[in-house]
């Protein structure tokens, strides 16, 4: 076993205050490692770091910047199996699934890597005689990242390759649960050629080192991906001085079904987009929204298609659903299912804890019908592989009832007529829409993103991101 996993701070490699067994949810007894956890005054230390390294890492020449994200790209691809591997004992997500998220993460920093080099300004003539104007862009300065566990590697990724390619400095926080992908993908920047305090690895609570971030004054900016109620905090924190904010939350993802649909790609679509990486996406799809003459043909395909899924160990290349994460979590997805059926949904298939060879977190997928859209199994977000199915009598009233959340994030319809697929897309209340597609499942290169409750502040990822992580900047010249 390792000794604990250190922070990152200022260039060294900096102990914590205590340090914590990472516990892999597919067998209990298995630790994936300790890592430490700092605190405020830690969290003092690095954001001292990040300071003093802004003013020479955001006067960096951009190439310098390029160099350095491809070399963390590259090193991410050459081990893409074995943080794969890391990243499903760690988090619970099948090894297809952890190298897929891996992967993904090689082609964010690839894609910022190039994007250092093509960050370009505007020249524009003034309302006055001889006078000239340039539009540009600079760094913010120290940024703090804070991230959820679902997508350990992915989304610190999304965040951290952006931050850097702009020419800021970064305070990470990764979730509690994940600290053994973070610290992988950390030790590996932390060789890239960074100058000390450009990047900072802080691991630790949310409630201490991620509430000292938001309350920091020198820390400019934050972008935050988690739960609707801390995204609250950051962004009452971030009006509170004037921080920018970017918040990425929850989802209550429609998926329409019509009954013009290719009934295969609308079973496949569900079982992607309700039950992969065990329905722990913000981009599930949690409400099948179905029309009446495709309903019961439908409800009976999708659960011959979950008899045949096998839950077990997430290391196992056999498995299709791995475990919940954690118990607390466990505890959450169950509670849903009693709520659903204490509403009066009818429970098809699922939901009952399984055991398995090795103690771990895994749950049997939950399909619920005869639902309506005002239970709360319909309106709040599960965060587990657990679906409903909503019976509507057209498209109309499936475009309604899509639409009828507090969330915005991704919708999917599945459909074979080109006048709903083009309304839906024009029509859905969403940041993201998919036609034929599941909710989840997201290029690296294009904005990610949501309206309403799931998102507030500017896009995540492709060229979308600079819209955060740069300040313009209009300079007048008489010449
Ligand atoms: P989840 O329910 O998915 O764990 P959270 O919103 O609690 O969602 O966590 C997402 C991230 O926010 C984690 O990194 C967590 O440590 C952090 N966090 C939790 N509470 C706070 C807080 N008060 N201030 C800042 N960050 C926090």
């Amino acid at each position: 076993m390792n000794a604990p996993f250190r922070n990152f701070v200022g260039g060294e490699w900096v102990e914590g205050v205590e340090a914590v067994a990472n516990i892999n949810p597919s067998d209990t007894t298995d630790i994936v490692g300790h890592y430490v956890r700092t605190d405020r005054a830690g969290l003092d230390a690095a954001v001292a770091a990040a300071k003093a390294a802004f003013p020479a890492w955001s006067r960096s020449v951009p190439y310098a910047r390029h160099e350095v994200l491809k070399k963390v790209s590259d090193e991410i691809f050459a081990r893409r199996d074995e943080l794969g591997r890391l990243l499903a004992r760690e988090e619970g997500k099948t090894l297809a699934e952890g190298i897929g998220e891996v992967t993904r993460a090689g082609q964010i920093f690839g894609f910022f890597a190039g994007e250092c080099l093509r960050l370009a300004g505007e020249t524009l003539a003034s309302v006055r005689p001889g006078v000239g104007v340039e539009v540009t862009r600079e760094p913010l300065g120290v940024i703090g990242l804070i991230t959820p566990w679902n997508f350990p590697i992915a989304i610190p990724a999304w965040k951290i390759a952006p931050a850097l390619a702009y020419g800021n400095c970064v305070l990470f926080k990764p979730a509690e649960l994940v600290p053994g992908s973070a610290w992988a993908l950390s030790e590996i920047i932390a060789r890239a050629g960074l100058p000390p305090g450009a990047f900072n690895l802080v691991m630790g609570s949310g409630a201490s080192v991620g509430q000292a971030m938001l309350d920091h004054p020198d820390v400019a900016a934050i972008s935050f991906t988690g739960s609707v109620a801390t995204g609250r905090r950051v962004a009452a924190a971030g009006a509170a001085r004037f921080a920018r904010v970017q918040l990425e939350m929850g989802g209550k993802n429609p998926l329409v079904i019509l009954d013009d649909a290719d009934l295969a790609t609308a079973v496949e679509c569900t079982i992607n987009g309700a039950f992969f990486s065990t329905g722990q996406r913000c981009t599930a799809s949690s409400r099948m929204i179905v029309t009446d003459a495709i309903h019961d043909r439908f409800v009976d395909a999708v659960v011959e298609r979950l008899r045949g899924l096998k839950v077990d160990d997430a290391l196992d290349p056999t498995t299709h659903i791995g475990p919940v994460v954690d118990e607390g979590q466990l505890a959450q997805d169950l509670d849903y299912i009693r709520v659903a059926e204490a509403e009066g949904g009818r429970r098809v298939f699922g939901g009952e804890r399984l055991s398995r060879a090795r103690a771990g977190f895994y749950l049997e997928p939950a399909l619920f019908t005869e639902t309506a859209p005002d239970m709360r199994i319909n309106r709040e977000e599960v965060f587990g592989p657990v679906a409903s199915v909503i019976r509507v009598k057209d498209y109309e009233e499936a475009l309604a009832v899509a639409n009828g959340t507090e969330f915005g994030l991704s919708a999917g319809i599945c459909t074979t007529s080109l006048k709903h697929a083009t309304h839906f897309k024009r029509n859905a209340e969403a940041g993201m829409v998919m036609v034929n597609l599941p909710t989840a499942g997201v290029d690296f290169h294009v904005p990610f993103g949501g309206r309403k409750g799931s998102s507030y502040g500017p896009r995540e990822q492709g060229s979308y991101a600079r819209e955060f992580y740069t300040v313009v900047k209009t300079a007048y010249t008489l010449s």
